[in-house]
């Protein structure tokens, strides 16, 4: 087994009152990424080329934007990043642009030469250098990949201490289970460095503890869904109110709803 410096976290973690205690560790670490794009990361050079070439996500570039202090980092790591994606994609274009200027003015004769002598169309070249830009520009994300890594040794340190720990294991399997996410996480984890039989004892804790709170989840929302139906407008809520917050963070993981 690795060492394990994250048996704390993730101990505290499971002491939460959530849907999925991995989920409570990644918020954290995402707060701290956050923090630190727009303050030490600024400091160091190599993180701000691993940022030039990756740039966010969706969720991270409004996460950054919306912490309202420090703006001017901000606009210093996506002036970069843009000053050399930008020159991609303009190189890209530039590196066929007579070629594809003569092949704007091209027939349909033109077109089916170059089809039968098997010879790509610059267009089609060009459209498929821009999807490759583009697919890896949209897939990166600086803060995605620090939280995965350490993500990644947190999972890890959950099924050592699974096997390690009893009370450990009780906590785990009297808990609320994971979200989507975590679950396939774990299960990937689980898979690559269990034996047989270890493997088979984790899932034998593991899918039940999944199948009754996935199943517990959707009741809720089920619940939900029947307070809208007038016949039960003096019934009790019970656990449904915030179901669908949490239904929807059971099934993509941690986001900013209340
Ligand atoms: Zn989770
Ligand atoms: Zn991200």
């Amino acid at each position: 087994m690795k060492e394990h410096i994250y048996t704390i976290p993730v101990t505290e973690a499971f002491e939460q009152e959530c849907e999925c205690p991995l989920c409570f560790c990644q918020r954290n670490l995402e707060g701290d990424a956050l923090e630190y794009e727009l303050g030490a990361a600024m400091m160091e050079p190599d993180h701000r080329i691993g940022t030039n070439q990756s740039g966010f996500c969706t969720r991270h570039y409004e996460n950054l934007y919306n912490m309202q202090k420090n703006r001017l980092p901000y606009g210093l790591i996506l002036d970069t990043h843009m000053e050399e994606q930008n020159r991609l994609i303009a190189e890209a274009y530039r590196a066929v642009g007579d070629r594809l200027a003569k092949e704007s003015m091209d027939g349909l004769l033109d077109a089916m030469k170059d089809k039968l002598a098997g010879r790509k169309r610059t267009a089609d070249l060009l459209t498929a250098d821009l999807l490759g830009i583009l697919t890896r520009l949209l897939g990166d994300c600086a803060i995605c990949t620090r939280v995965a890594n350490t993500m990644n040794q947190f999972a890890d340190t959950v099924i050592y201490l699974f096997f390690r720990e009893p009370d450990f294991r009780l906590k785990l399997e009297a808990g609320k289970g994971f979200c989507i996410p975590h679950f396939k996480l774990l299960l990937e984890l689980g898979d690559e460095t269990l034996s047989v039989q270890k493997k088979a004892m984790w899932l034998r804790s593991l899918l039940p503890l999944q199948i009754e709170n996935l199943g517990r989840m959707q009741t809720d929302v089920h619940w939900f869904t029947q307070m809208f139906d007038h016949r039960n407008k003096d019934a009790d809520w019970k656990n449904s109110r915030d179901a669908l917050a949490r239904a929807i963070q059971k099934l993509g993981g941690p986001m900013d709803v209340d």
